[in-house]
């Protein structure tokens, strides 16, 4: 029996001119992250994403896996197709559905009819399914009110679909609707959470890592480009961009005051931040900042911090605890990555009183003991540019 995946979108995606653009976007992800599980054939009609595959070698359940994945996408079926008449119905709907109906006992039939040419009415139709059913479930009983599952079919152009029940899709708006957004990717376990949300709003990440070689290693970099692979799942190729902090930390070691130390570097990362997103054509930085966990994300420290950039800084972890970033990090699969223990340039010379509390005036003064622009110049020059892809082996 031939089975397909039917990918359905919100009404959000149906409403206005854009649709078709949006449609657009869902099949160029869908087509690049499924092309893994086999050859299959990806198109749209009626409102809906056809993957069906070309030849036996297709993984249906890898394809379902990774289409869950896939912003944009709010329900999806997992459906056998049959001729449109309805003795090869009946027979599928009696044969195909049982497997997914393990321990449920009570069910609803329904029907659609997308190709009205077909003979029978829907209420008709749905009867037969229903039949079928209990045909092959005796012991299931009938309920229209508050079923366990939903069985159906749906008479569409291409022929009749089978299916029942439906599997969540990961929601939010196709990737690159929204633009494309520098996510600053640190080792930990915030930012990685911060890039899927914005990504789950339909912004495509590119990353910048900073890096503080010797005093960081390069299995710490490694372990940010093992994030940003875990991150392609969602937003399918992600360049991640690296500069080494070396020389701007050891300045600020050696000639400011120790407490401003993260501050001062964190203006130093927002400045090149800005710098590498403008070069990119991203419309804005994202990062984990979730207010007060730390020294350097109380309300006044992000205010100093905010006021070296010029574009719009995301930061969508602000109102969470760590507790329900940690369930997201969970769920996308890089917490397990994220804590693994090694240092982030953001804890070498870390200093003993932070302050929490900065004077904007006094950050200056010690902003301007050093050249600020020169030092950045010169780490822009150690940028290297790293192509992350989900189809890289
Ligand atoms: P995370 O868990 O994301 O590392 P954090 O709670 O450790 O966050 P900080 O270290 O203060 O917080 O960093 C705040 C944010 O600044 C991070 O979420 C990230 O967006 C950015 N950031 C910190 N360190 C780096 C780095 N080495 N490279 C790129 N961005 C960084
Ligand atoms: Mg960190």
């Amino acid at each position: 029996m031939k089975e397909v995946l039917l990918c359905k979108y919100g009404e959000l995606i149906l409403k206005g001119a854009n649709r078709s653009y949006f449609e657009g976007l869902l099949m160029k992800e869908l087509k690049a992250r499924v092309r893994r599980a086999g050859d299959f054939d990806i198109h749209r009609a009626q409102s809906t994403i056809y993957i069906e595959p070309l030849n036996d070698d297709c993984d249906l359940d890898l394809a379902l896996e990774y289409a869950k994945k896939v912003f944009g996408i709010v329900t999806i079926n997992r459906a056998c197709v049959v001729e449109k008449n309805i003795e090869a119905i009946y027979q599928a709907a009696k044969e195909y559905l049982p497997q997914f109906m393990k321990g449920v006992r009570t069910f609803k039939a329904d029907a659609r009819r997308a190709d009205k040419r077909f003979p029978m009415k829907s209420p008709e139709l749905a009867g037969e399914i229903g039949a079928a059913v209990l045909e092959a479930m005796p012991n299931l009983k009938v309920d229209l009110y508050d079923p366990d599952i939903v069985v159906r079919v749906e008479i569409r152009e291409q022929g009749a679909y089978i299916h029942a029940g439906q599997f969540k899709g990961a929601g939010g708006m196709p990737l690159g609707s929204s633009g494309k957004g520098l996510l600053l990717l640190s080792g930990g376990i915030d930012s990685p959470v911060s890039g899927f949300m914005m990504a789950k709003r339909g912004v495509t990440l590119e990353a910048l890592h900073f890096e503080s070689f010797p005093y960081t290693s390069e299995r710490a970099k490694e372990k940010v480009l093992e994030l940003a692979r875990i991150l392609c799942e969602y937003s399918t190729r992600i360049k991640v961009h690296v500069i080494s902090l070396t020389h701007i930390q050891e300045e600020l070691r050696d000639h400011c005051d120790e407490d401003y130390f993260t501050l001062l570097l964190r203006r130093y990362m927002m400045t090149l931040a800005e710098r590498v997103a403008r070069r990119n054509k991203c419309g804005a930085i994202i990062t984990g900042e979730s207010l007060a966990q730390v020294a350097s994300q109380t309300m006044r420290a992000i205010a100093v911090t905010d006021s070296v950039v010029n574009m719009p800084v995301y930061r969508p972890c602000i109102g969470l605890d760590k507790e329900e970033i940690i369930d997201i990090a969970r769920r996308i699969g890089t917490f397990e990555t994220s804590i693994l223990p090694y240092e982030d340039c953001c804890t070498v010379f870390t200093p003993r009183h932070p302050r929490t509390r900065p004077e904007p005036e006094k950050v200056i003064a010690e902003e301007n003991k050093l050249d600020f622009k020169a030092l950045c110049d010169e780490a822009f020059e150690t940028l290297n540019t790293y192509d992350i892809r989900i189809d890289e082996d």
